[in-house]
């Protein structure tokens, strides 16, 4: 009975929902849907609602077929922009093409004005699933094809059938991804009901936050319903008021979950090391030179954490080359001479084996504090460095992660040095906890990274900076060539050689499915052409399919200076320390990412003598120009972020940044900053209920559990 419907909407328009109600309240979520939501990590309103339109339809924007003609269609494919079209289909064809064999699909689309072709290759489902009179938005780049324009492989999006298809009134069309059986236009209704029955919160945000900011709500709905008047380009760039006001909620909770694990680790109690003169005095004696002022600042706050009381979880950022590792060596130094074990966790053997030689070095008539572990050591030899660790003669403990095997017990572990490649994980600091320990932490960044990067990835790290490098430096004069001109690179080389230094040349890993593959040259390659411009010269090879004690006996001979050319893919990227070494050419530079390079770069001016690196590419580019334009880490590191985004820039990484889904960290990061001294202040309030609760769901979004 119409009655009886009408009063159900009077109910449900009466009973307003929080934010915090469970999704699978909305209707037309049966079982199958329920569970793809789920899937996809959305149980609440406010989880749904913070999934925004991947893009807009704006039909102002539309073209008509008839004027498609018009079109800048003869600018290069990349440049071509997004057309986008509506209509509806006139005839779907089905063929195979002659050559490869593909199913060809064509799909011909009216709008009164006129039509256009829609090509497919390989989807023969469209030609079963379209039907003549659906109609669809279309939007892909325009071709000029053999029978007049065309698009080619365009996205496509149903609008429904005929004259029911025309529901369509808005200027904006929000167009959501498909999430299983769950279609974008089906996520579209969910949204407009969790938006018609949502009760506006309380505010959490700060005051200084959101001003000029519209609520929380509002901020939804302009995004998922954008009005007429909206701004078309900053809805695409997502840069509207309504973007900044949900970038600020996800950065200000992510920013307060740092703060109170800060908090937490704060109330701890840290092993606190006793200092004394004689200690000053014993490390001193280690040092073979002054350290630099950035240095001195580095230790002084280590010493600060190691004896006020408090667990240390500090990160220690510099540029290559700015001594990162004599900080560390001091560090443990602290603990190691003052009854206590240090452990410094490196990601490969190779590292291992030359900080063990630095710190050995260093050591002098010491050096038998120092103790090696790594995975695969012969039976007797680990036997040994177990009980050498177990029994405390062993001090000053390098090795990789076979450090956290079950077998190894600690006999007072007082300190943790990571050598941060890829993150290390919350389960290694597990393991420790298992063993009753709770030492202090000292991670090394081997990118710099922004401070408020730094703040992302490492969550409630405290910083320590070295911006400075150590005196005598010479800066590397760096160059690009053109693959043609690479005669110039081997010259120089052969110049090296000549005056008794020793070279590295770079090859990219080049992934056998690659499709560029054929235009590049691989290391096996590249060793023919070593071998055939320098003839009877000692050269090594060293890749990451090696076995690890191959790979270090080859590279040994490199570093005792028996080799004079290493010929590398990216292994050598971290830490490799050979002073003699001068110049670096690396093949095929573009395929590197620019912070990768400025590493590979720092393999060479180790030494007194002025050094090279080469970049051998045919991309004229704006990204290899700033390597030859400076050598400041942290400013190629931001070059870099802002040209690939943090998601690339991270790599493996990535797993550990907070999930946001409208901020972005790289555009984002004076916002961050804002957040988080907005953070500290909130904290030192104490937090309303409405900020409790909030940050309770939003870091459930966010995984920021997972954040160090
Ligand atoms: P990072 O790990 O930060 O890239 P390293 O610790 O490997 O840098 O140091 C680079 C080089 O500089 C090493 O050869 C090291 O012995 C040297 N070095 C470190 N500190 C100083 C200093 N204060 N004065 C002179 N040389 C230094
Ligand atoms: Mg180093």
């Amino acid at each position: 009975m119409p009655a009886r419907a009408d009063r159900l909407e009077v109910v449900v328009t009466l009973a307003p929902l929080l934010l915090s109600t469970q999704a699978t309240v909305l209707r037309g979520l049966g079982p199958a849907r329920a569970a793809a939501l789920q899937e996809a990590g959305i149980a609440t309103l406010h989880d749904l609602l913070m999934q925004l339109p991947y893009r807009y339809v704006d039909r102002g924007a539309l073209v008509p077929m008839g004027a498609l003609e018009m079109r800048g269609f003869q600018r290069a494919p990349e440049a071509r922009e997004l057309t986008t079209v509506l209509g509806h289909v006139v005839e779907v064809r089905q063929s195979t093409t002659h050559v490869q064999r593909m199913a060809l699909t064509e799909v011909l689309l009216g709008d009164g004005t006129g039509t256009l072709r829609l090509v497919f290759f390989n989807q023969p489902y469209l030609g079963r699933s379209l039907k003549p009179g659906d109609r669809l938005l279309a939007f892909g780049p325009l071709v000029m094809g053999r029978h007049g324009l065309e698009m080619r492989g365009p996205q496509l999006e149903g609008m429904g059938r005929g004259a029911e298809g025309t529901e369509w009134v808005h200027r904006f069309l929000p167009l959501y991804r498909k999430l299983g059986p769950l279609t974008g236009r089906v996520r579209q209704k969910l949204v407009e009901e969790a938006l018609q029955r949502a009760h506006p919160p309380e505010e959490w945000l700060p005051v200084e936050l959101c001003r000029q900011l519209p609520d929380s709500l509002t901020a939804l709905r302009l995004l998922h319903q954008p009005p007429d008047e909206s701004d078309a380009r900053l809805l695409e760039t997502r840069d509207t008021l309504a973007h900044h006001r949900l970038a600020t909620e996800e950065l200000f909770a992510f920013a307060l979950g740092v703060e109170l694990r800060r908090a937490v680790r704060l109330k701890r109690k840290g092993m606190i090391v006793p200092t004394s003169e004689a200690l000053r005095e014993r490390l001193k004696s280690f040092l073979p030179f002054h350290l630099t002022e950035a240095q001195r600042r580095a230790f002084k706050e280590i010493v600060d954490d190691l004896t006020g009381g408090r667990v240390m979880h500090r990160l220690l950022q510099g540029d290559v080359g700015s001594g990162k590792t004599l900080v560390a060596f001091l560090a443990m130094a602290m603990v190691a001479e003052t009854g206590g074990q240090g452990a410094l966790l490196v990601p490969t053997e190779v590292l291992a084996r030359q900080h063990a030689l630095n710190f050995g070095r260093l050591l002098g008539e010491e050096s038998r504090a120092m103790q090696l572990l790594l995975g695969p050591m012969k039976a007797a030899e680990k036997r040994e460095a177990v009980a050498r660790i177990a029994s405390g003669e062993a001090r000053y403990i390098v090795g990789t992660h076979a450090l956290f095997q079950e077998e190894v017990r600690f006999h007072d572990l007082r300190l943790v040095v990571v050598d941060e490649q890829h993150r290390f994980g919350v389960k290694q600091r597990e393991a420790l906890k298992q063993k009753g320990l709770d030492p202090h932490w000292l991670v090394m960044s081997a990118t710099p990274i922004p401070r408020s990067l730094a703040l992302a990835l490492f969550g409630d790290l405290d910083q320590s900076v070295l911006d400075e490098l150590p005196p005598g430096r010479q800066p590397i004069t760096t160059r690009r060539l053109d693959g043609h001109s690479a005669e110039r690179a081997w010259d120089l080389v052969e110049k090296e050689f000549r005056a008794g230094r020793q070279a590295f040349v770079v090859s990219p890993a080049i992934d056998p499915t690659d499709e560029a593959k054929v235009k590049l040259r691989d290391i096996q390659a590249m060793e023919h052409l070593l071998r055939a411009r320098f003839p009877g010269l000692d050269l090594e090879v060293v890749h990451g399919r090696l076995r690890p004690d191959d790979m270090a006996a080859r590279m040994s001979r490199f570093v005792a200076g028996e080799a004079k050319l290493l010929l590398a893919t990216t292994v050598i990227e971290v830490g490799v320390d050979v002073p003699n070494a001068t110049v670096m050419v690396v093949d095929h530079a573009e395929r590197f990412g620019l912070s990768q390079l400025h590493q590979l770069r720092g393999r060479v001016g180790r030494g007194a003598h002025r050094s090279f690196f080469v970049m051998l590419s045919d991309q004229e580019s704006e990204r290899l120009q700033a390597l030859v334009d400076t050598q400041d880490g942290f400013r190629i590191a931001q070059k870099d972020l802002d040209i690939r985004g943090p998601g690339e820039f991270f790599g493996t990484r990535q797993a550990g940044l907070p999930q946001f889904q409208v901020a972005d960290l790289v555009r984002d990061r004076e916002r961050l900053q804002a957040c988080r001294a907005a953070a500290v202040r909130t904290l030192a309030l104490g937090l309303s209920d409405a900020q409790q609760d909030w940050l309770r769901r939003v870091q459930a979004r966010l995984k920021l559990a997972d954040v160090s």
